[in-house]
């Protein structure tokens, strides 16, 4: 499979892009916000292109062109208002997926947040952002497309374990980046993760076997 990563520059993105591109089955397209954040990838072999989630459909479209799979791990952070968060973790996220519909590909993997479809589990601190994550969420579910939604706990920088929980609801809890970016690349074309969404926190199952057993 071919896959755009979006937010390839992050934190999860990063480890994403550079585990599509040690495989044999998959080969990837990393978007990218500016021309600087180029040389990273290009030191890998991995294709880049410019656009950023303020940009129309159209441009995305174009920049998906030629893939089979998308994956949308962008958002705001925390260091920008709410503006932002409508801007980019809804709409941006929505524009994707029009994008993904408008070229006619198919599979999309969502990197969403724990518990972010049961608003009685919102923190009330980033309650925009958890609306955000959750109206995305639902206009993928609603889409044709072959969606699977993450919904990863806290995020955390430590070394992955390569295991994890994957279930529905879980209790709120961290994980590292790392095993989230390979959870990401397992559901690909695991097929009994299309057309589900699940919280997903490190545990003590392989993370293969995770997704088998959802
Ligand atoms: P991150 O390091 O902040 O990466 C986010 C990426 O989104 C960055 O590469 C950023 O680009 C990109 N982005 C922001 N605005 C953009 C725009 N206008 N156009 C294109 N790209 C844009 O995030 P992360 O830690 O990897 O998190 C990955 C995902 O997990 C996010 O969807 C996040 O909401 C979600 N999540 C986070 C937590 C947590 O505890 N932090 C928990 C659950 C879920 P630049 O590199 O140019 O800034």
């Amino acid at each position: 499979m071919k896959v755009l990563v979006v937010g390839a520059n992050g934190k999860v993105g990063k480890r994403l892009v550079q585990l599509l591109k040690e495989s044999d089955k998959h080969t990837v397209r990393a978007m990218i916000r500016i021309e600087e954040q180029a040389e990273f990838f290009q030191n890998l072999g991995v294709e880049t292109v410019v656009a950023s989630l303020e940009d129309s459909v159209e441009k995305f479209a174009e920049a998906a062109k030629g893939c089979d799979a998308i994956v949308f791990t962008a958002g705001s952070g925390g260091q920008t208002g709410y503006d932002k968060t409508l801007l980019i973790d809804l709409d941006g996220a929505v524009k994707t997926i029009e994008a993904a519909e408008k070229v006619g590909i198919k599979r999309f993997v969502m990197v969403s947040s724990f518990q972010a479809h049961n608003r009685e589990n919102w923190q009330e601190s980033i309650k925009p952002y958890y609306v955000a994550k959750h109206y995305a969420d639902r206009i993928l579910e609603q889409s044709e497309l072959t969606y699977t939604i993450i919904r990863p706990g806290w995020l955390k920088d430590d070394p992955g374990t390569g295991k994890v929980i994957a279930a529905e609801n879980l209790k709120d809890g961290s994980i590292p980046r790392d095993d989230v970016a390979r959870t990401i690349f397992t559901v690909l074309d695991e097929e009994n993760t299309y057309y589900r969404s699940f919280d997903l926190m490190s545990g003590d199952i392989p993370i293969s076997d995770a997704l088998k057993n959802l």
